[in-house]
């Protein structure tokens, strides 16, 4: 099978760096959310990555008009997925959610339908479980963000078909990615990493070993990590990195357990560049601000 049209469920962090890169990539693309104003500021921040990328050389501009007029926003799940040759699922990372999407999904899309999941941590199974099609559904994990990061984590499921995995390799090439496959594991290889050490660096701060910045300088500096710990936490989403750490915490064991200073700034609502306040402040352009702590 040949994907031409992908459905992206979610317009956050991560459903609108995927809505990009598959557009750029060729796709058909329709976006949905269930929430309007996520949507709208997907396709205005899409519109930014596609004026920067002219800008960077990445893409001429004509390039860039038309992955534009390739990506359509959708108010009603069933438009967006009814003729969809993949949908790629971006909500919260919340297990019941998930499962209750795919099931929604299993009702509505054509049989040939490939169901694939962004969560960062969770069993593509369970997911998958509620659905009567488990060999066409997957995970494709992508990075954030989205049309910087190289690497899409592809995961099967206990029953997902060697013929769903080529097709999603593909899809993620034509976007310009590279693959690597994982076995079915909570957090899967990156994310695993990530959370730990990002978790670690929390109890740091906490601790009162460094400020957030000293510790975000010397991880790049002393270890050659691109970005500090604390930088890329603001960019994941306080709140996502919670709540993938929960999960770590419940299948994984102690290792994991949040840091009770990470439950404090989500409680305050500090949730990182989205919410212009995590461990850094940052501006309406998403320019971080010098730092108070
Ligand atoms: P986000 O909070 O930025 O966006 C989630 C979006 O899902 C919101 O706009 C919300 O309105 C929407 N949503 C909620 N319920 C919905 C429903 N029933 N139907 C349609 N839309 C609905 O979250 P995010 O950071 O984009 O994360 C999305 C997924 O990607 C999660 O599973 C997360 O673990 C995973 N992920 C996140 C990152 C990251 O760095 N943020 C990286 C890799 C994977």
């Amino acid at each position: 099978m040949k994907v031409g049209k992908i459905a992206v469920i979610g317009s956050g962090v991560m459903g609108q760096g995927i809505a990009y890169v598959a557009a750029v990539g060729g796709f058909q693309v329709t976006l949905h959310d269930i929430k309007r104003e996520a949507m709208d500021r997907a396709l205005q921040s899409i519109q930014r990555d596609l004026e920067e990328g002219v800008r960077r050389g990445k893409l001429v501009q004509e390039e860039a008009d038309a992955a534009l007029r390739r990506i359509r926003l959708s108010e009603s799940l069933t438009d967006a997925v009814k003729d969809a040759d993949l949908v790629i699922e971006a909500v919260l990372e919340l297990m019941d959610l998930k499962i209750d999407i795919f099931r929604q999904l299993d009702e509505i899309c054509p049989s040939h339908t490939i169901l694939a999941t962004n969560t960062s941590t969770m069993s593509p199974t369970e997911i998958a479980a509620g659905t009567r099609r488990a060999d066409r559904c997957v995970a494709m994990h992508f990075f954030n963000p989205v049309p910087k990061m190289k690497l899409v984590e592809i995961i099967r499921g206990m029953d997902t078909s060697d013929q769903t995995v080529e097709i999603v390799r593909a899809v993620a090439e034509q976007m310009g990615k590279e693959t690597v496959e994982v076995n079915e594991f909570p957090g899967f290889v990156a994310g695993r990493i990530s959370a730990l050490v990002g978790n670690e660096a929390m109890y740091m701060l906490m601790e009162g070993v460094a400020s957030a910045e000293d510790i975000d300088k010397a991880i790049k500096l002393g270890l050659g990590y691109p970005m500090g710990p604390f930088e890329l936490a603001d960019l994941v989403g306080l709140d996502t990195r919670l709540r993938n750490l929960e999960y770590l915490y419940k299948t994984l064991g102690e290792k994991y357990r949040p840091c009770p200073l990470l439950l404090k700034y989500v409680k305050a609502g500090r949730l990182g560049k989205k919410s212009g306040r995590g461990i850094f402040e940052y501006d309406k352009n998403g320019q971080k601000r010098p730092s108070r702590r």
